[in-house]
Formats: C-alpha cells, structure tokens, sequence
C-alpha cells in the first residue's frame, strides 16, 4: 500500500487554518509534529535540508507525494445516527464508520437516539461503547440525550464524557425518545446551564406542525406543506427564550429555513449563547427537483425550495453557521417506502432520514466551487467549525502541530458518478444517487495510519476533553 504509515505527506495543496498552500507535513507517533515548506523534508537520503531531523530516525521512512491532490485536515461529523445497537439493521458503527472514512470523515459523533437503549442514562452509554468496541474505522464520540424524567442523568452522563445533550421539541420519530417541553425542557436547560453542558436541540414546534396540512402521497410539495418553515421559526423562537432565562448554551439542529437567521442574530447580540449548523443536504438539493416518489429526499425538517437554499448559502459565506454536518440518519429501504423496492412512495409514512455519510464532502464541494468558495472555507464548516463546537480543537480540525495526523487527501477535481450501491452504509439508499459530484476522497488517515478497510479498525472512543468543562458548576471534573 502506498499509503501506510507515512512519516511525511507531500501536497501542493496544503489546507491550514491560515489558508491553502504547498507544504511537507510531518507526522510522528500518530500527530502532526510540523509543517514546512514544499520539498523541504528529503526522506530516503542523507540531505535533508532540515537538519533538525537528521537524527531523528527520518530516513528511510515513507514519502507520500500527494502532488497536486489536496490535503485536508480529516472532517469532524458531530451529527450521526449509528442506530446500533437496537436498530443495527438501519446502520450500525462498522459500515457508517467505514462509510465516514471513505467520504474523508476522520471523527464522528453519535447522536443518542434511535439505537436501543437510547443514550439517555449512563447505562445507555455503556452499552452503546461495549457495541462500538473494535468496530469503528474512525474516531467515535457520544452526544447524550436529554429527554421528559432523564434530568438526574444528565450530570452522571456528562462525567462520563458525553459532549452535551440532544432533545427534541417536536416528537422524534421514535417512541422511546419522547420530546421536551414547558417545564422538562425548562428543566433540561436549567441543569444543563448548571453542569456547563451544550444542549443540541432539534427546533421544530409540535403545536404548528399539527395545525399543517396533512396530505399523504408522493408528491413532494405535500409533504413540504406539512412541515412548514414557521414550525421552526416558532420552536426557535422558544428556544431561545428558554435559553435566555436559564443561561443554557445552545445549539441548533439542521437548520433548513433561513428564516430562523435573524432570530439567531438577534438573540446573539443580546447575549444569549447559540450556535447553529445546516447539512449538506439542504445547501445541495432543493425541493423542486425531488421526483414522485422518492422519499430518500425525505428528512426533517424537510429540504425547502431554491430561493431559501440561496438564503442559507449566504448565512454560510457569513459565518452564521459554525458547521455543515451531515445528519446521517439511514433506516431500511422498505421503511422508507422506496417505489423501486415495492414501496408506495407516500412521503408522509416514509422513514424521515437522509444517508449521506460518505458523500457531503463532495457534494457540499461540487456547490460550493460554483458559488465561488474555497477549499478552506469547505474545512472550516466541515472540520475546524465542528471540532470547535464539541471542544475538541486542540487535536481535530486543522494541519496543525500537535493535532492528530486525521488526514484526507482529496482530489477537487475528481469527477464520479454516485451509485448508492457503491457506498459502504448499510442500505443503499441516499438521495445523490445518480448524481455527478466533483471532488474525491483519494485516502484517509487516522493518526497518521492510512485507513484501510482490509485491516483491522482502530478508531477510538473519544470523551469530551476535559478543558472543555464549564466552570459554572463550581469545580473542575476528574473524570478524565
Ligand atoms: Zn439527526
């Protein structure tokens, strides 16, 4: 394999928190240990032109020239539903990790539910970790779940090293993570604020979904009709009051209507401390080109219409969200009543998830070079932005000294055609199949070890660091 175990990774498109330039990378024990100039680090011979590393056991160690293949620091997705164990059949941690690392996804963070148990008490936690043992191709955290009645877990699960807690102000989909509101989520905030905890909320507001039309089938509008984008200007708005009188920081799902923009940026200026990501999937796909039928597009909040994708574009190049992630939410193809697999295609019945995994890189990409961005601007929303959020940016999301060597080189030029079942999740189902994206993920590393899925996974469990802790509670965790 030429990519095992290098020592230097050569790029002339080197992606660093400062900008994209040619560049050495040095990697030692699984980190980062420098950056230098292109060409500079001679491996092999006796002439390196940094003498620094003459004695440092550099020759004869490998050289990956990468040449004008780019490389990325390796993406952090901090919104993942692995599902296993419980629904392992939807997806479980060895194929969506593999699929993490085929689409250059180096750290995943799952989300608490609709594995059985949901992580929701510490109990949950440990099964979810024994499940996971030995079956991840990439780096694993857990987000916890914060749900009617689980507020006297919060605190044990945080000390367990969760990075903060979902919940849902709408019904989830899934009868054993019920959704907060009035006093339990007052309450959910309150103890969140007290512990330091971030709370990942999912804003739609159940009382305006209800009062939507409800008209089942395939055409998609329909279905758009029920889930209108007031629903999540409504929960937001809530939120955020919320949010304002318990002092909770707060970080808002999958935002699909740019609507909720403004309120954000108000409550923003008065203080309040909130945080928002989008998918790819709604800076990607709009919702008149969903054909008849195809409830792979079906997620909620649901993709919305051109006009609103070019509102989020906007929010994005402004830097109103502080990740794009993906949401990876796969279930089986029969319960997403997919036509080709005998399935009536009603939109309203359908499993609500997008599987995309290994493909928001390039498809965030592909539209992104059209609208004229970077490949930096592509790391800051998929990995520096992410690993900020979760507090892991001293050793995720950036070429930098000292970090993990989780690395991706990545073609920008690439073109391929998606196949879903090309893709390693485990139902070949996702709505880019069929699509041409540009961009390719040409290799992964993990701590400086390529991935490969021939070998045995070696990603490991992550908890929250420990620099990350508020102080809010009064003392410092020794948990870590
Ligand atoms: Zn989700």
């Amino acid at each position: 394999m030429p990519f095992s175990q290098p020592t230097v990774i050569r790029s002339r498109r080197v992606v660093l928190p400062d900008g994209e330039r040619p560049a050495d990378v040095l990697i030692r024990d699984g980190r980062i240990e420098r950056v230098v100039a292109h060409g500079s680090l001679a491996v092999g011979d006796r002439k390196l032109a940094d003498r620094e590393l003459a004695d440092r056991e550099l020759l004869d160690r490998e050289l990956v020239d990468l040449g004008d293949t780019a490389l990325l620091p390796g993406l952090v997705d901090t919104h993942v539903h692995v599902n296993e164990p419980g629904r392992t059949e939807w997806e479980g941690f060895a194929t969506a990790t593999r699929a993490a690392a085929a689409g250059g996804v180096t750290t995943i963070i799952d989300m608490p539910l609709n594995s059985i148990p949901p992580t929701t008490t510490v109990e949950g936690l440990r099964v979810k970790r024994k499940t996971a043992e030995g079956q991840a191709w990439v780096d694993l955290g857990f987000w916890g779940g914060a749900v009617p009645g689980n507020v006297a877990d919060l605190e044990p699960l945080y000390r367990e090293g969760v990075f903060g807690f979902k919940s849902f102000l709408a019904p989830s989909g899934v009868d054993e993570f019920p959704h907060v509101e009035g006093p339990d989520l007052e309450a959910a905030l309150a103890e969140q604020a007290r512990i330091g905890a971030l709370a990942i909320i999912h804003a739609e507001d159940p009382a305006v979904l209800a009062a939507a039309p409800q008209q089942p089938g395939v055409h998609y509008r329909d279905f758009l009709a029920s889930r209108p984008a007031d629903a999540e200007t409504a929960a937001v708005a809530h939120l955020l009051d919320t949010a304002r009188r318990t002092g909770a920081r707060v970080h808002i799902l999958h935002v699909s209507s740019a609507a909720v923009l403004p309120l954000l940026r108000r409550a923003r200026e008065d203080g309040v401390r909130v945080t928002a990501e989008t998918c790819p999937h709604y800076l990607t796909l709009a919702a008149e080109q969903v054909p008849d039928g195809d409830t792979a597009f079906k997620c909620c909040p649901p993709i919305r219409d051109e006009s609103n994708r070019d509102a989020l574009w906007e929010a994005l190049a402004n830097g109103e969200f502080i990740a794009v992630v993906s949401d990876h939410s796969p279930s089986t193809p029969d319960l997403k009543l997919l036509p080709e697999y005998g399935g009536s295609g009603d939109f309203a019945a359908a499993w609500g998830g997008i599987a995309s995994l290994q493909l928001g890189l390039p498809a965030v990409w592909t539209e992104a070079r059209r609208r004229g961005h970077s490949l930096s601007d592509v790391v800051r929303w998929m990995s520096a932005g992410p690993a900020e959020l979760v507090g892991l940016t001293g050793t995720k999301g950036a070429i930098a000294p000292g970090h993990d060597a989780d690395l991706v080189a990545f073609d920008p030029d690439g073109e391929f055609a998606v196949r879903a079942s090309g893709l390693h999740h485990r139902n070949p189902v996702t709505p880019y199949a069929g699509r041409t994206l540009t961009g390719a993920v040409r290799g992964t590393w993990l701590r400086g070890r390529e991935v490969d899925t021939g070998a045995r996974p070696f990603g490991r469990q992550l908890v929250r660091p420990a620099d990350s802790l508020s102080d809010s509670a009064g003392r410092t965790d020794s948990a870590f």
